[in-house]
């Protein structure tokens, strides 16, 4: 029994002598091809040109800093908890004196991972956040060969200083795609 009415009887009857010349078909193809010529393209020339995210677009994590670059992740364990796919993990390690310019807390995340290969791109961890220290980009993973290559580390995921890197901090930040 057909699921659909868009099934079409195959027609299995001999070819006539024009049909065997098999001319007509490639003038009609070929006309099809020529027709799209004209028309406006759809794709575009990646990477040269690149299309608008959506706003609702989430891309690769980015660890955040403060104004003055001090790291804002306190190591609290929050994402990890909210991460459905359990992506996250995190060790968490005491600021000593003499530290205070490079961590914003207390305590900080010594070691940070996220395994893009169990991450949805679900943006939780970016909601449970409580110190603005995660966010989606707007920036691709980008493709590897190995899955060690998905294993984001700390030094992957963490936006490069503003004040003594703006280059690679606005390209972490996707603003200059
Ligand atoms: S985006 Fe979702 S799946 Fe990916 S690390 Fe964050 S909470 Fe986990
Ligand atoms: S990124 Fe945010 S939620 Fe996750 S450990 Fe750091 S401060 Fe806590």
């Amino acid at each position: 029994m057909a699921l659909t009415n868009r099934s079409v009887a195959i027609d299995r009857s001999p070819m006539t002598f024009v049909e065997s010349l098999y001319l007509p078909s490639i003038f009609k193809g070929m006309g099809i091809t020529f027709s799209h010529i004209f028309k406006k393209k759809p794709t575009i020339n990646y990477p040269e040109q690149t299309r608008p995210f959506s706003p609702v677009f989430r891309g690769l994590h980015v660890l955040n800093r403060d104004e003055e670059g001090r790291e804002n992740c306190t190591a609290c364990g929050l994402c990890a908890v909210a991460c459905p796919a359990e992506a996250i993990t995190m060790e968490a390690a005491e600021r000593l004196p003499g530290e205070e310019n490079l961590y914003r807390e207390e305590k900080y995340a010594a070691k940070y991972e996220i395994n893009m290969l169990r991450c949805i791109f679900c943006g939780l961890c970016e909601e449970a956040c409580p110190k603005d220290a995660i966010y989606l980009s707007e920036t691709f993973a980008p493709a590897n060969f190995a899955r060690k290559g998905f294993i984001y580390g700390k030094d992957d995921l963490l936006i490069p200083n503003k004040n003594t890197e703006p280059e690679a901090y606005a390209k972490a930040k996707g603003l200059n795609q």
